[in-house]
């Protein structure tokens, strides 16, 4: 059985003009997809087609003037705004985009331990810093005290030292050193190993294929393809939408 379940979702936003409704933006537009345990589904398409909208539909974290239609299911239920309040964070987390979504008023190393559902959140905060390389340090530094790359691993910290069951990794890892890019998909492939599913969103299907299973092919607000990374690697004839071709086409 999947464990993260799309079924038919949209989202579109209402736009206004002079405090007149105008017709609303649809940008995503029925989309299915599934993600069983043990996966990393890479969702690949370009820069402003609705990934990280997608991503966000999933948390339940949409800002007031958008609209959603269809169902998502986490195990089975339909994932209701009172359900992610308690899964959100522990069961299933998010490595934003956008660094604005630490809380400004929180130090780095507290941010890390509020998604430890564990007795010694302290170590495991520390494991997980100590795998991506920050300081102790760190742990007393605001987010405004943090470098682009330092936030970053601050992050993906928080995303996975829960060991969250779904973990939505929207662009993750832009600025970080390959070393560092390299640790983060590993502790991605380490945690589907260990019966998760990691949504990898990114623009790059190149760093997609050396991790996923699966990609997922977004285009024009739904995603037309979901293929098994071996279809990449060979001569790409079972592809079938002429998108997913043109990404294929496009590979070193
Ligand atoms: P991607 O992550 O693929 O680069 P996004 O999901 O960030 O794309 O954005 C998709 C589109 O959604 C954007 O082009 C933008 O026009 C639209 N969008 C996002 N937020 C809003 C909003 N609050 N109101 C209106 N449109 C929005
Ligand atoms: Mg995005």
């Amino acid at each position: 059985m999947p464990l993260l379940e799309i079924d038919n979702l949209s989202v579109s936003f209402t736009q206004y003009k002079k405090g007149f409704r105008q017709h609303d933006l649809k940008v995503i537009h029925n989309l299915t997809m599934s993600m069983n345990k043990g996966e990393i589904v890479a969702v690949v398409g370009s820069s402003g087609s609705g990934k990280s909208l997608l991503g966000h539909a999933i948390l339940g974290i949409l800002p007031n003037n958008a609209n959603v239609s269809g169902t998502i299911k986490y195990d089975g239920d339909e994932l209701t705004q009172e359900r992610l309040a308690h899964l959100q964070g522990c069961e299933i987390a998010l490595v934003p985009q956008s660094v604005n979504f630490l809380d400004p008023l929180m130090k780095a190393g507290e941010q890390v331990r509020s998604s430890v559902k564990k007795q010694d959140a302290l170590g495991a905060q520390r494991t997980v810093f100590e795998k991506y390389h920050l300081g102790q340090h760190v742990e007393k530094l605001y987010p405004f005290q943090l470098s682009g790359g330092v936030t970053r691993r601050v992050l993906v910290s928080t995303a996975v030292v829960g060991e969250a069951k779904v973990i939505i990794a929207d662009e993750p890892t832009p600025g970080l050193d390959s070393a560092v890019v390299k640790e983060a998909l590993s502790s991605f492939r380490e945690l589907a190993d260990n019966g998760s599913s990691v949504m990898l969103i990114t623009h790059d299907i190149g760093s997609a294929l050396t991790v996923a299973d699966k990609i997922a092919v977004f285009y024009a607000g739904t995603t037309v393809e979901v293929a098994p990374v071996e279809d990449f690697h060979g001569r790409g004839e079972l592809l079938r939408h002429p998108y997913t071709k043109a990404l294929w086409r496009a590979l070193p």
